[in-house]
């Protein structure tokens, strides 16, 4: 559960994320994937800039495991708890095995009950603290602007480590 064969060989662990866990920004994986439907309820600018910045792969659920996902969903009582991107985001999870990223507690019941894994957003990644801060691609100051005071040039937001 929670890996993936890649084309190497080697296993590696995906991660499907939710809303929130994007939202957040505090959840940083290696391999991460999403839904439309997720990416739909981002509204924030802020969360859409991280959208733009890391390498998040945005793929629709297949109609069999959301089906299965509706299923188990009905079972356990949380079918109505689930808004369509949540019963999305599950048959994500099912169909790559990845691990689930959220603190919906319905959701994590639908995983359970699925043999998903999932993680808390809080219990992951809170260590690595980071900030965003804007680069111009120029000459290298540090701004606030989206285009550079000093030289006129496109800047870009860059992620660093807190200290
Ligand atoms: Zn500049």
């Amino acid at each position: 559960m929670g890996r993936v064969n890649c084309r190497n060989g080697k296993t590696k662990s995906m991660y499907v994320l939710d809303a929130s866990a994007i939202i957040l920004m505090k959840a940083v994986f290696r391999e991460m994937v999403t839904v439309p439907e997720v990416i739909q309820e981002i509204k924030d600018e802020k969360s859409r800039i991280y959208l733009d910045v890391v390498k998040i792969r945005v793929e629709e659920a297949k109609e069999e495991f959301v089906l299965e996902v509706i299923d188990t969903a009905r079972k356990t009582g949380d079918a109505e708890r689930l808004s369509d991107a949540d019963i999305k985001l599950l048959a994500k999870a099912l169909e790559i095995n990845g691990i689930l990223v959220t603190d919906d507690y319905s959701i994590q019941n639908v995983a359970k009950r699925l043999g998903i894994k999932f993680e808390n957003i809080m219990q992951k990644g809170i260590e690595k603290e980071f900030k965003w801060i804007r680069v111009c691609r120029g000459c290298r100051k540090i701004t606030q602007r989206k285009i550079c005071e000093v030289c006129g040039s496109e800047t870009y937001l860059k992620r660093v480590v807190k200290r």
